[in-house]
Formats: C-alpha cells, sequence, structure tokens
C-alpha cells in the first residue's frame, strides 16, 4: 500500500496571525474528519514552521514541511535556508524544483538533484515536483519532458534512496488556473513515471513511490482524480489556504 499524502504549498501567503488560526483549524478538524491512513502536510512560509510543528501532538499524521532548501548546507548565501538548519527543527518534508522556484529563480534539474542528495542525506523527504509548460503538453512531448526531469534529477539515486522520494506531478498549465488536468491526463502521466521508475529500479520500487497531483486540486474535483489508480495523493496550492476545503480534499479518497 502507498502512502496516502495531501500535502498543502502555503506558497508566500499569510502572516503569522493567519498562518497560526489556519494551521489550528486544519489539525483540529482533521483529527475528527481525516482518516489516520492520510498523511497531511502544511507546507508553509519558513518562518512559521517551528511555531507549528508545535502545535501538533505525537503521532498524528500531519506534519509541516518546508518549500524548498539551499544548495549548500551553510555559508554566504544571505537569505537562504539550509536543509541541516531545516533538520535542527525536525522537518520531515522538504518540496524541491516547484514550477515557480525553476521559473522565478532559474532552478535546474542539476541544482534538484543537489537539493534531493543533501535533504536524504539529513533524513528529509523531498517532495520532487515535476511538469510541463501549456506549449510542451501542445507540443505532445509531454511525457518525455516530465520523465527526463526525474531522470536528470532524480535517477543517480540508489534504490534504496529514491524509494524515500515523494513525487508531486503538477502541470504548469493547472497551476493557480483553475483549470485542471482531467483525471485521465494525470493518470497517464502518473503511469508513464511509474513505469519510467520501473524501467529503473525495479516495479517493486516503482509501486512503492506516492506520486502526488498538482494543479488546482479542490474539493470538486478530487474524489476523481484520487481515483485514479496511480494518482496517490495531491500537492495543493490555493486550496490549502482554506481548512475546510483542504480537509474536504483529504477526504476525497475513494473508499
Ligand atoms: C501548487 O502550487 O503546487 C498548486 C498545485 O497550486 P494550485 O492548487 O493553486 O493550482
Amino acid at each position: 500500500m502507498r502512502k496516502k499524502i495531501i500535502a498543502g504549498n502555503w506558497k508566500m501567503n499569510t502572516n503569522m496571525q493567519e498562518a497560526l488560526a489556519l494551521a489550528s483549524e486544519v489539525i483540529h478538524i482533521a483529527q475528527d474528519e481525516v482518516p489516520s491512513s492520510v498523511t497531511l502536510i502544511m507546507s508553509t512560509p519558513f518562518i512559521y514552521l517551528n511555531t507549528i510543528k508545535k502545535l501538533i501532538s505525537e503521532g498524528k499524521n500531519i506534519y509541516v514541511g518546508a518549500q524548498n532548501c539551499h544548495t549548500e548546507t551553510s555559508g554566504a548565501f544571505t537569505g537562504e535556508i539550509s536543509a541541516p538548519m531545516l533538520q535542527s527543527i525536525g522537518i520531515e518534508y522538504v518540496i524541491v524544483g516547484h514550477s515557480e522556484r525553476r521559473e522565478y529563480f532559474q532552478e535546474n534539474n542539476a541544482q534538484l538533484a543537489k537539493k534531493v542528495d543533501l535533504l536524504i542525506s539529513y533524513g528529509m523527504i523531498p517532495i520532487f515536483c515535476c511538469g510541463e509548460s501549456l506549449d510542451i503538453r501542445k507540443a505532445g512531448t509531454h511525457l518525455e519532458f516530465v520523465k527526463n526531469q526525474l531522470t536528470e534529477s532524480l535517477f543517480h539515486l540508489s534504490a534504496q534512496d529514491f524509494e524515500k522520494i515523494v513525487i508531486a506531478y503538477e502541470p504548469i498549465w493547472a497551476i493557480g488556473t483553475g483549470e485542471t488536468a482531467s483525471s485521465a491526463q494525470a493518470q497517464e502521466m502518473h503511469q508513464a513515471l511509474r513505469n519510467h521508475i520501473a524501467d529503473k529500479y525495479t516495479k517493486i520500487v516503482a509501486d512503492k513511490i506516492s506520486i502526488l497531483y498538482g494543479g488546482s486540486m479542490k474539493p470538486n474535483n478530487a474524489a476523481e482524480l484520487l481515483a485514479e489508480a496511480d494518482v496517490d495523493g495531491g500537492l495543493i496550492g490555493g486550496a490549502s489556504l482554506k481548512s475546510r476545503e483542504f480537509i474536504d480534499i483529504a477526504k476525497s479518497y475513494p473508499g
């Protein structure tokens, strides 16, 4: 059984008061409504991580996650946050390679490979984002493009380390646009990625990897997406800023 994961990406939103209120609501409602088989992650801005982490009681399947880390462990990189810093406050999940980081901060596959290595070496779980632009999808080369993102950033890992990765497929044209990939489009990509992983690492390894879908996932489309055989969860932007919507998505698994 693969891990079911619903991860919120708060991006650069909320002030401290709003962040505390949102996290408290999610924790409170999740306790009554979200089955313990679903892992919930709130990827908050760095400055709230430590405070929000303390709101979560031991043993709950809820985590705070970071949205990025630097490629180096320390040094003269003003304004940056490193993997060992995140580890030192007990962070377990870190998003890497979100398309906004790739676009606005020119992050490339080679840098992301370095971040993934660092996170694994410090005992954290990278949520590795991949996904194609609309132009690439229109050109019909999306499957090859996204498979190559995995090859270049992840396929240097040993099978043992690869099993620690969570993958988030996020078509760029669906992020924050209100336009979701259809469940068939998501399944096609997720299955292609799982086969790609199987070709490299064996089917046994591929079958263990949680592949999340991200891109305008909302309560009204989550059930259909999560019903697909290779869609194991969601990476949620906008809807993760509303506790009710975030929780409703986490309640949308079939059965
Ligand atoms: C995201 O930014 O990872 C995302 C999926 O955003 P949204 O849900 O708002 O499309």
